[in-house]
């Protein structure tokens, strides 16, 4: 991402999630005038855990972000996949472990987006970071976009804001993407139910890595995110457990607190010498109930001066750990687009057009559980004679799976390397 490139715009971001802040970051890097409208009234650190991987990791190091993110995160050092009975499928090291030029980082999802708000008001000026303010409404003409907000706490108006562009990063049930497409309805719901959580453990395994477990009836996704936790020498675990459900998505509360008591019973015998599940989902205070939906993939995010990024444009499944990963990679095209191109039409056009397809093909490979489709694999074809370790799918068969799935995302070795190769080339001619 270019400091230098010579159009400079005034831009809106309607949303300070972890894409709107990282795209606020990048474009006020490169010049332009930039402010965030954020629809709750006091950002907070929420949420369970989140992976970075080694893509858009190269982005937020770039953005001077490297410190922060080693003080809040693990680096990852491996995933591993089991059966329900504990018995290993397959396990790969991550980030930098695996030889990739940069980390895999585990961390709490509210300490990253805190992390970044604070980034952004240090670098933007806390004036252009605006609070209580909901998108509600926009008009566009050839001279500039006029965006309109509302304090949500009390539905009254906030406000209406002229600039060159409008970027929506407002998340699952974008206010920007509902204008454009208002005959969409709800996200789609995929007929699995997730739980999850945060607490304070013992470290497992080796206290840095992440596993999966089990198969489409039943599932878990255990991982440490690091933090103080970690410093002293125990274990912030995020844990995901998922079992289908039937479930009215048009009643559906996304924040909902829930009891392990609604899934734990499915989970009772997932008792292995190194982690007991049943009691790291009883142990935790509370937990959250997420219905695990997508949105249908669209042929267009950029209408005009308006474009969607992130969730808004192409919420997926989070199967393969890459939704936000995806953000941050859009937050770069559409930086590089901004400041190459004096009409930010066009400039908008060419972010879709770097974007939109490959974020499609993933949502969909999501839908068919991404690198995570290997555990079924395993429920379907194993007789009961595999001890100690699977053999009844070829660890040729995993490994094609696994980097087919790295190399759709973008995050094949080779690809990282042929980045990190290219940006030692441009430091030294700049
Ligand atoms: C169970 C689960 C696990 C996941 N794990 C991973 C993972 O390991 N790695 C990964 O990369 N991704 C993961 N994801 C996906 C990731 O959480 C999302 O892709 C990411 O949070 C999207 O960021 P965003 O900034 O686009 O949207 P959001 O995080 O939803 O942020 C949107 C922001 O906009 C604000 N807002 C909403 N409406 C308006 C409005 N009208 N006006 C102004 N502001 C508004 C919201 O308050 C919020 O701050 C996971 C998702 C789930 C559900």
């Amino acid at each position: 991402m270019s400091e230098t490139a010579s159009p400079k715009h005034k831009i809106l971001i309607a949303g300070g999630g972890i894409t709107g802040l990282t795209t606020a970051i990048s474009l006020h890097r490169q010049g332009h005038e930039v402010t965030v409208f954020e629809s709750v009234r006091t950002p907070r650190e929420l949420g369970v855990g989140i992976n970075l991987l080694p893509h858009s990791v190269r982005v937020l190091h770039e953005l001077g972000l490297q410190q922060a993110l080693e003080q809040a995160a693990i680096k990852t050092r491996r995933l591993s996949f089991y059966s329900e009975d504990g018995v290993k499928i397959w396990e790969e090291d991550r980030g930098l472990h695996a030889g990739n030029p940069w980390p895999q980082y585990s961390l709490h999802r509210g300490r990253l987006q805190m992390l970044l708000w604070r980034a952004a008001t240090a670098k933007l000026g806390s004036k252009r970071l605006v609070t209580g303010h909901h998108l509600v409404a926009f008009e566009q003409d050839n001279r500039e976009v006029r965006a309109s907000f509302i304090d949500k706490s009390t539905g009254d108006s906030s406000g209406t804001y002229a600039a060159d562009v409008l970027i929506a990063a407002d998340g699952l049930h974008s206010a920007a993407r509902k204008i454009f497409y208002p005959e969409e309805g709800p996200p789609v719901y995929s007929g699995l139910m997730l739980w999850r959580g945060a607490v304070e453990t013992e470290p497992f395994l080796d206290g840095e890595s992440m596993f999966m477990a089990g198969h489409d009836e039943a599932k878990a996704v255990v991982y440490p995110i690091g933090g103080p936790e970690h410093r002293r020498g125990r274990s912030l675990v995020n844990w995901i457990a998922e079992r289908p459900v039937d479930f009215d998505v048009n009643n559906a509360d996304w924040n909902r607190e829930a009891s392990p008591e609604a899934f734990v019973d499915y989970f009772a015998d997932w008792t292995w010498d190194w982690i007991d599940l049943p009691k790291l989902f009883t142990q935790t205070d509370t937990c959250y109930e997420f219905p695990m939906s997508d949105r249908d993939p669209l042929d267009r995010w950029s209408h005009g001066r308006v474009t969607l990024l992130g969730d808004a444009a192409h919420a997926m499944r989070p199967n393969g750990s890459n939704g936000a990963s995806q953000g941050i990679l859009d937050c770069e095209a559409i930086t590089n687009s901004l400041g190459a191109e004096v009409d930010v039409v066009s400039a908008l056009e060419s972010y879709q057009e770097e974007r939109l397809e490959k974020t499609a093909e993933l949502t969909l490979a999501n839908r068919k559980s991404g690198p995570e489709r290997v555990l079924q694999w395993v429920k379907d074809r194993c007789d009961g004679t595999c001890l100690g370790e699977h053999h009844c799918v070829p660890q040729s068969e995993l490994s094609q799976a696994a980097n087919a799935y790295k190399e759709l995302a973008g995050f094949d070795r080779a690809k990282l390397v042929a980045l990190a190769d290219t940006h030692l080339q441009n430091e030294g001619a700049s």
